[in-house]
């Protein structure tokens, strides 16, 4: 029974920051979803004796060693030998494998390059997994009763991989979670509304967490048997934290914003200024929102502001395009151009340059229009060019939530005083 895995990445374009280590992440993810506690995340260069180091230590505390990267054709990947060498089996060639990497240059029509006769190498006593998606097969060994698995770097090879492997090894039985999702309201504010929930000698302690304007609560029960208890804790938070929770797992506000615009019946325009387009695409991420996101303008220059939307120049001129006139009259603009029932606009100093005493950086209107008027808030958001923006899309999808819904209240970081 798998119960623990310790995760190495391979790769010299890790170390350098050159590419982002998302594997860890996303192996950190499926292993925990299948009860598999992850001990611990090692990055290693292409390096054979470093891979083999790291896999024979992390092989004497867990059941399983997850590794990917290293597996390519070139020179330069060694994970094949590094597992040679960590299972003290020499490298032989591999009749199915070879015939595998044949062919799938063969169905190309291209020569096979004699690099790639090296990833019909595996350690004598290792197994090849099949890779429908490249050329590199994957290597599953042993050492002792631990599991060894390698995996090829490229994410569309590696992510089938690892499902068929996983679905082959016997898993443990997950615990059972449950994650509550809110945004605009602060983390430590949250925390003290469900202060009793938090304390950590608690029998099923609450973590939070924040990314991207969202906060998250996560609950993780033992077994099965805490499911209820997991759901009446679930449904405390939410309450607690209405209305600025949005939802439980994986749902996305912008998923949310749809549900409840449909069920109002209502469709939705975009007018994006410092945000330039990242609320259309928070929107269109969402499978099926065609049925009430009519579409949307960047009007990033103030003469699309005046040309697209109508802004009066004048009114540009006066209070300069960060301010509460112009939002007002991009998101009026944008509301009767498109014909939608609701539009929302940004207008924002997301930095680095560009702000004053008055309008420092991170100083975004927002506006709502509906029928019924505009209605527009000022915020003021910490962090930088990227943070700044991707928080200004939060809030402005929790403006419309609240706008569709008859919903009433203040939204983190806004300036109640402008
Ligand atoms: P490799 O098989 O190690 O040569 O990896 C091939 C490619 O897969 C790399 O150039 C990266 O683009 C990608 N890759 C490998 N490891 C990772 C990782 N840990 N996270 C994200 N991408 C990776
Ligand atoms: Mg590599």
């Amino acid at each position: 029974m798998i119960r623990t895995a310790v995760t190495i990445s391979v790769g010299d374009e890790l170390l350098a920051g050159e590419t982002l280590d998302t594997h860890g992440r996303h192996l950190a993810d499926a292993l925990s979803s299948r009860g598999c506690r992850v001990l611990g995340h090692q990055v290693v260069g292409d390096d054979v004796d470093r891979i083999a180091g790291a896999i024979g230590s992390a092989a004497a505390e867990v059941d399983l060693v997850l590794v990917t990267g290293g597996l390519g054709p070139t020179l330069d990947d060694v994970s094949r030998e590094a597992l040679a060498l960590a299972t003290r089996s020499p490298l032989v060639e591999d009749a199915d494998a070879r015939r595998d990497v044949e062919a799938w240059y063969a169905g190309r029509g291209r020569p096979m390059p004699r690099g790639n006769l090296r990833q019909a190498l595996r350690p004598e006593t290792a197994t090849c997994l099949a890779n429908p998606n490249g050329t590199a097969p994957g290597l599953r060994a042993r050492i002792g009763e631990v599991e060894i698995v390698v995996l090829p770097g490229p994410p569309l090879e590696m992510h089938p991989m690892l499902q068929r492997v996983l679905e082959s090894l016997a898993m443990a039985t997950p615990r059972p979670a449950i994650v509550v999702r809110a945004s605009g309201i602060g983390e430590s504010d949250a925390a003290s509304l469900i202060e009793s929930l938090m304390e950590r000698d608690g029998e099923l302690p609450v973590a939070t967490t924040v990314s991207q304007g969202v906060l998250s609560a996560r609950i993780r029960g033992r077994d099965e048997r805490d499911v209820p208890r997991l759901e009446a804790m679930a449904s405390t938070i939410e309450a607690a934290w209405r209305p600025f929770t949005f939802g439980r797992g994986d749902v996305t506000l912008a998923e949310t914003v749809g549900v409840e615009l449909v069920r109002a019946d209502l469709t939705l325009a975009t007018a994006e200024s410092c945000t330039g387009g990242m609320i259309g695409a928070a929107i269109t991420d969402v499978a099926g929102s065609s049925a009430w996101y009519r579409g949307g303008w960047v009007t990033y220059e103030n003469r699309r502001k005046v040309e697209d939307l109508g802004v009066d120049p004048i009114v540009v001129e006066r209070d300069g395009a960060v301010s509460k006139a112009v939002v007002t009259a991009m998101a009026a603009g944008a509301a009767a151009r498109s014909g939608a029932d609701l539009a929302v606009a940004t207008s924002g100093i997301a930095g680095p340059d560009g702000g004053s005493a008055e309008k420092p950086v991170g100083t975004v209107w927002i506006a709502i229009a509906d029928a019924d008027g505009v209605e527009a808030r000022c915020f003021r958001f910490p962090g930088d060019r990227s943070l700044v923006r991707s928080r200004a899309v939060a809030m402005a999808l929790q403006m419309v939530r609240f706008r569709a819904t008859g919903v009433q209240a203040s939204l983190l970081w806004e300036r109640t005083d402008a």
